[in-house]
Order: structure tokens, then C-alpha cells, then sequence
């Protein structure tokens, strides 16, 4: 699935490997030139929670992913993706005029709603602004909860869809990107280490779902019940309120990708049970069960 984030300029890399790269740079010297000029990034189920549970999420109001994805001019929509027969969200990056119906696609400089002056990005997060920092640099007002995709750049991770194999690969953002212009270096093994709250690992549990979804899609089966529920779950707090529960009833990350994961191979059961539960008002009950984990235990 992440094969469809490319962008057609990225090399191959391996763990004892270095690229050029300035951190510092990214931070104080740049204009956001990754977050701009794009329609549309592609994001994860966990980079959706992530956001949610943002201090600048809190701040604006955001509080469900309703908010999230149902506003008139939402923050994240979803597309299928034609490779790989699944919805995926994406953080919508809007234009000037976007109230007057302009679509992301039709306008040609948009750029992330996350995207702020840096001296409003270190103010809002209570933090003093590096005296260093140029006076128009830009930075991502949600910090240590951006996606993980951002929070990777310049690498990009890639799962394949059917060996399941890690690789990364380096992916120069621009021409003009003071980081990647920068001299210093750094080994890819050491640049990854530094990444807070970035899954690294071989194993992604989202992406075993995807794994077994294609599989299926593969061997000609037709996926579209997984498809919806994990449209629904992508907007979870919609089936919640819709039963009359507060988002604190939310399922932990784990138990909705076990749904997902049965779900992926044409097993419903836990869907349902879910389902069921949340119409009897007992949503509790589900929650607090264990054994809705125990198909993905790692
Ligand atoms: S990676 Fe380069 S282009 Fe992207 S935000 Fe950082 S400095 Fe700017
Ligand atoms: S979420 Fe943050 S880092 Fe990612 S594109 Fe938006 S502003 Fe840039």
C-alpha cells in the first residue's frame, strides 16, 4: 500500500547507509515546503487517533473523528485506492476559496491545514521560539502527533503487500530543501532511532490487515463489506454517538484492528459482536473483553 506514496524520486536505502540531512535545518530554516503543493496526504487509522488526541486537536474543537471527517469542509476524507481495492484516509489540504466549492485538485498552491508560522507553532505549544529560527519559517502545529509519514521525511517506510517486507528509501522533498542541502549526515539505523513514536518494527498491525484484504482481493474475492467497515471504523465515533455513547466507549486501537484483521478475512463474527453490543447499550461488555484482542497479540 505505501508503494502508492511515491513520488518517482526515491533511492533505495539500507540501515548502515547515510543521506544528507540537517534536523535543525527542517526545523528553523524552511517554509514547510513538504506540507504545500500537494491536493491530498495519505495517512494512517493510528495517525487519525494520533491527531485526535492532539493538543491543537483539543484546542479547535476536535474532540471525535466527526469532526474530523464530516465538517462541510473536512480535515480528512477517504479515497479507494484502485491498486489495492481499500480505502484509505487523507488529510485534505484545502484551498483559499474551498467555502466556494474549489476542490484540493482544481487549485494549484494548497497546503496542510496543519502547517502554521513557526513562532505560532512554539507559542501554542508554550515553547520559545530558537532565536535562530528565519522569521518566515513555517512548522506543524501538532508536533510530537503529526503522521507518521511526515514525521519519517525525508525517508519514506514501505510494506510490501505480499511479502510483508520492510524497506525504506530516501525521497529528496525538493530542489530547494535546506535539510537534505544541508553537508551533515546521518546513517539511516541512527536517524530512525531518533523518531518518537514511529512504529519501526517488521511488523505493522495495521498493515497485516491490508496484507490479508489483498490477498483476498487477489484471489478474486469480493472485499466490499471490509471495505465499508473499515470505513466505518476509520469514523468510529460516528457509530458510537449514532448508539448513544461517548467517544470515552471508544474501543482501544487493538481491539478495532482485530475486528479489521477477522473482518479482512471474511470473518464478521466480531464485527457483529460489536455491533450488537453497541445497539444493547452495553458496549462495556466489549470493551473491557479480552478475548476481542486475541487474534493479533503482538
Ligand atoms: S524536509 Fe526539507 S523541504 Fe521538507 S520541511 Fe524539512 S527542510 Fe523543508
Ligand atoms: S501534518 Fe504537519 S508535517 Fe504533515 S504535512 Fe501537515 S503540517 Fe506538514
Amino acid at each position: 500500500m505505501e508503494a502508492s506514496i511515491l513520488r518517482g524520486n526515491e533511492l533505495p536505502i539500507q540501515m548502515n547507509e547515510t543521506f544528507q540531512w540537517n534536523d535543525k535545518a527542517c526545523i528553523e530554516e524552511c517554509a514547510g515546503l513538504c506540507c504545500k503543493d500537494r491536493n491530498y496526504l495519505m495517512v494512517s487509522f493510528h495517525d487519525i487517533l494520533m491527531i485526535l488526541k492532539s493538543s491543537y486537536a483539543k484546542r479547535i474543537g476536535i474532540q471525535s473523528t466527526c469532526e474530523l471527517f464530516e465538517d462541510e469542509i473536512p480535515l480528512i476524507c477517504i479515497k479507494k485506492d484502485s491498486n489495492f481495492e481499500i480505502v484509505i484516509p487523507y488529510i485534505v489540504f484545502w484551498p483559499i476559496g474551498a467555502k466556494m466549492g474549489i476542490l484540493p485538485e482544481y487549485a494549484p498552491s494548497n497546503m496542510c491545514p496543519f502547517l502554521k508560522p513557526l513562532r505560532m507553532v512554539y507559542a501554542f505549544h508554550q515553547e520559545k521560539t530558537p532565536s535562530t529560527a528565519h522569521p518566515l519559517a513555517m512548522g506543524c502545529i501538532l508536533k510530537d502527533h503529526k503522521p507518521d509519514i511526515c514525521k519519517f521525511s525525508p525517508i519514506g517506510s514501505l510494506r510490501g503487500m505480499e511479502t510483508g517486507i520492510l524497506s525504506f528509501c530516501h525521497v529528496k522533498p525538493n530542489e530547494v530543501c535546506p535539510a537534505c542541502n544541508s553537508r551533515d549526515k546521518v546513517e539511516l539505523k541512527t536517524y530512525l532511532n531518533s523518531l518518537r513514536g514511529v512504529n519501526v518494527g517488521p511488523k505493522s498491525l495495521f498493515h497485516e490487515v491490508a496484507m490479508r484484504h489483498y490477498r483476498r482481493v487477489k484471489s478474486g474475492n469480493d472485499q466490499s463489506n471490509f471495505n465499508q467497515i473499515l470505513q466505518k471504523i476509520y469514523n468510529i465515533d460516528r457509530l458510537l454517538l449514532d448508539n448513544n455513547f461517548d467517544v470515552k466507549y471508544r474501543p482501544s486501537y487493538k481491539q478495532l484492528i482485530s475486528i479489521l484483521y477477522k473482518a479482512a478475512n471474511g470473518k464478521f463474527d466480531l464485527w457483529e459482536s460489536f455491533m450488537n453490543h453497541l445497539s444493547k447499550g452495553n458496549i462495556d461488555l466489549f470493551v473491557h473483553d479480552e478475548d476481542n484482542r486475541e487474534c493479533l497479540n503482538y
